[in-house]
């Protein structure tokens, strides 16, 4: 029998998996059965995220720095920043612009109440910050020795402190050679191990989905079946017609080619839930599959793994509106202003980790005056939100290093 590709093996198994949750939903709770398989697929799942967040400080650091050591080939860091922020920028301002206009539409919530849900919020303590500590508190992490960043996997400062290396590379030139030398040899064989992590990922990704399809709390689900359905919806129409579209318009690449070659870093992002623990794989679809430019993606790629979230940010300004909505509270058009704004600072503060959307979630409805505890209701289903749109977030990040790729390679040309 021929072996199956790496891609399809995984795609089989992520049905696989939510087949096998499905089915363990409907056996006994207590059963010994449930019990074993829900253990066994959370060693495996673990070990399976373990395995990737093993690589991940090595590979941002290395990555990013050789990243900028080699744009100096291009004499076009600048440039490669500009279009890297700016489509950062737009495309989450996209996102959250699409996310307010289908709660106004569809106003989920609005025939509930958020009394209904007065025993969950009851023991909530929602921690306090307001934008401006949010926002100090987020400047204040920038900067951070670096070997306790390293150690604490702080991507966020190690990203910060790579670009510092990567920029003092350029300025010094031939005199650190050796330097650069031995960082892209690290790069290399962090990204040989890399490939050995994939081998088993089929596995881990049907472990992480069945434990995760089996655990998901049925009833509540039925409870807010509209928000989620919204949620999901307009999520997918984000990253299945206009990150596409803007691909095709700005590149002429087909979604298919996209999706092929993605397929392995959307699927992982869709089973962890986490955009940083998908970067190693992220990283080698851009390189090996979308032939994104080494330099190009080792750049746009880890950035966009901790700032840029479409997903995030569409769905942060959607359930601010959905809890004005339990609250009953009408937000003026500045008040879903402001939540724009808090909304692109939360997506982008946001540590690329599962479910922390939900912590940069309260400050959004602070921003505005709602309720923090009102979060009580959104966590319980946030695993099951936090798929599609970490899968998005990842999305976002390869698309946009396809196009500041072409973009920059146009300029090549037009001055050759
Ligand atoms: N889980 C998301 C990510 O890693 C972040 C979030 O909670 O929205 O991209």
């Amino acid at each position: 029998m021929k072996k199956l590709s790496l891609n399809l093996q995984i795609f089989i198994c992520a049905a696989a998996g939510i087949g096998i949750g499905l089915w363990l939903q409907t056996t006994p709770l207590e059963s010994e059965l449930r019990q074993n398989s829900l253990y066994l697929f959370g060693l495996i799942g673990t070990l399976f995220v373990d395995l990737l967040k093993m690589v991940l400080v090595p590979l941002v650091f290395t990555s990013i720095a050789v990243g900028v050591a080699n744009l100096r080939a291009h004499q076009q860091i600048h440039r490669v920043w500009v279009l890297t922020l700016s489509f950062f920028i737009a495309s989450m301002a996209v996102a959250i612009i699409l996310g307010l206009t289908a709660a106004n539409i569809f106003e989920p919530g609005k025939n509930l109440n958020l009394a209904l849900f007065h025993d969950a919020m009851q023991n909530f303590d929602a921690k306090q910050m307001t934008p401006r500590e949010f926002f100090q508190q987020f400047l204040h992490g920038l900067f951070v020795n670096p070997f306790a960043a390293l150690a604490q996997g702080n991507i966020l400062a190690i990203v910060i402190f790579a670009l510092f290396i990567g920029i003092a590379l350029v300025a010094g030139g031939d005199r650190y050679r050796n330097i650069l030398l031995l960082l892209q040899e690290w790069l290399e064989l962090t990204l040989r191990i890399v490939g050995w992590v994939m081998r088993i990922s089929p596995l881990g990704i049907l472990a992480l989905l069945a434990k995760l399809t089996a655990t998901q709390d049925a009833a509540l689900i039925s409870v807010l079946a509209k928000f989620i359905g919204l949620v999901i919806g307009i999520t997918l129409l984000h990253g299945v017609v206009l990150l596409p579209l803007t691909l095709y318009l700005v590149t002429g690449l087909s979604p298919l080619f996209f999706w092929r070659g993605a397929r392995e870093a959307l699927i992982t992002a869709f089973a962890t839930s986490s955009s940083s623990a998908t970067l190693p794989v992220s990283l080698r679809c851009a390189e090996q599959h979308l032939h994104v430019k080494p330099e190009i993606a080792g750049f746009v790629i880890p950035l966009g793994a901790t700032v840029n979230m479409d997903g995030t940010a569409l769905y942060e300004a959607t359930a601010a509106l959905f809890v004005a909505n339990l609250a009953g509270i009408d937000l003026t058009l500045t008040q879903q202003l402001i939540i724009f704004a808090t909304a692109m600072i939360a997506a982008m503060g946001a540590p690329g980790i599962p479910s922390a959307g939900m912590v940069t979630m309260i400050m959004v409805l602070q921003s505005v005056g709602l309720p923090a505890e009102a979060i009580a209701i959104l966590l319980p289903i946030d695993r099951l939100l936090d798929t599609v749109r970490t899968a998005v977030n990842v999305e976002g990040d390869l698309i946009g290093s396809l196009v500041v790729n072409k973009l920059i390679k146009a300029d090549h040309l037009a001055k050759t």
